[in-house]
């Protein structure tokens, strides 16, 4: 069987043919020369009609997949026309290619899919290639999904930020989280009006105004465009953060008494105490158990603290958004009589967003956040694959790779 017998079974395209296969002077290559077939006319690449001839540009290599640890490489020689259409000389385009890029579109698709499975770096070391080659390869499939998906409709939106490199750099990740469809829907520079407005320019003022529920965190802006742009959605408040942001006091409150205790020469029963107190009890191991309850003997605002943000867990176990709503406002009572200002701090902030909170009840709590969570997680996971340069652009382009659930484009055969 000849290489072009299998080539013309798997990618064949009509308009062209494989003319004739060769080892390149080096032996570590295999070169397939390409021609039009006889009285097919170019394709004007500028409006994607058939146009008359021009001239003839020199030979161009394309690389297609490897083949038992050999580069395979097509070549041919682009025509151009003379486009009445367009009123110039363009060159033609090829159904292989994707304009100046040097990879084949087969084999883009080949490398983005591995891509998702390793690394970027590990698929281009996998395949002998390079990273930039695997960047375009990854770049190109994900332009074509991004302009190819179909976005409607969408029921519920989940938004969050992620950091995403030493010092305060951030993103916004905008999720679908239908119960039948979650996805990835948009990437935004920092997490600022601005870029969660930009989400809202893509999918456009009708799309918006159907979308039933909104899940997101106490982040100022989010909550501001939620308010102006969904207005008559129901605006769930994310309940872990919620549970993340008390983790965070009751860390400040045993960090300071840990210290005044220390400097106040006394008995160091707190050191070591961080994870006893931050984990929820039922995911301690028995000795742990042990030190906690001891702990727990002690006067200390840290335990005040702690018991402030246990019984605050009682809250997801309602089913009724006005006995949720006495609990949470007893507890917020509690709490600012606690003198514990960091716990005050977060019971003051829980007053504002009473009703958004309760938003969660309201929604019967069918779309937890931790759908966002979930997601979230997976886009974290991601980005610690070492996608080599972690500019905003490649990350974009990564976490839609992975998230997005794209369309790709299609394919003559299914090489992977
Ligand atoms: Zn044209």
């Amino acid at each position: 069987m000849e290489l072009i017998t299998i080539l013309n079974r798997c990618h064949r395209f009509r308009g062209f043919v494989y003319h004739q296969a060769r080892f390149s002077s080096d032996g570590k290559s295999i070169e397939v020369s390409v021609r039009p077939r006889k009285g097919s006319p170019a394709i004007c690449s500028g409006c994607h009609r058939p146009a008359s001839g021009y001239d003839q540009l020199p030979e161009r290599r394309f690389e297609f997949i490897p083949f038992w640890g050999f580069l395979v490489f097509l070549l041919y020689s682009m025509r151009r026309v003379d486009c009445g259409r367009c009123g110039a000389v363009i060159v033609e385009e090829v159904p292989w290619g994707d304009g100046k890029r040097t990879l084949t579109k087969a084999y883009m698709l080949y490398l983005a899919r591995w891509a998702r499975r390793l690394s970027w770096k590990e698929t281009a070391e996998a395949f002998r290639t390079s990273w930039d080659k695997v960047f375009d390869a990854v770049e190109h499939v994900v332009t074509f999904g991004l302009a190819h998906r179909t976005l409607a409709p969408i029921d519920a939106l989940g938004v969050d930020e992620i950091q995403y490199s030493k010092g305060h750099k951030y993103l916004t990740l905008v999720y679908q989280i239908d119960p039948g469809m979650t996805r990835l829907l948009w990437i935004g520079r920092e997490r600022t009006i601005e870029s969660f407005q930009g989400f809202f320019t893509v999918i456009g003022d009708e799309l918006a105004s159907k979308i039933v529920f909104v899940c997101s965190d106490m982040w100022q802006p989010y909550l501001r465009v939620i308010r102006e742009k969904c207005s008559q959605a129901l605006h769930i408040l994310d309940r872990f953060h919620i549970v993340a942001k008390m983790n965070l006091a009751l860390d400040d409150v045993r960090a300071e008494e840990s210290n005044r205790m220390r400097r106040e020469g006394r008995v160091p029963i707190l050191k070591k105490s961080r994870w006893l107190l931050l984990r929820r009890e039922h995911n301690l191991k028995d000795a742990q158990r042990f030190r906690l309850r001891d702990l727990l003997r002690y006067n200390l605002r840290t335990v005040r603290a702690y018991l402030l943000k246990e019984a605050f867990q009682q809250l997801w176990d309602y089913n009724s958004p006005a006995w949720a709503g006495k609990f949470l406002d007893e507890w917020c009572r509690q709490t600012m009589r606690s003198r514990i200002e960091p716990m005050k701090k977060i019971a003051r902030s829980l007053r504002v967003h009473r009703e958004l909170i309760l938003n969660y009840f309201r929604a019967q709590k069918l779309l937890s956040s931790g759908v966002v969570e979930g997601l979230n997680d997976k886009a974290k996971v991601t980005m610690r694959k070492a996608y080599g340069f972690r500019t905003f652009r490649v990350l974009e382009l990564a976490l839609y790779h992975s998230l997005a659930k794209l369309p790709e484009p299609e394919t003559t055969h299914d090489f992977f």
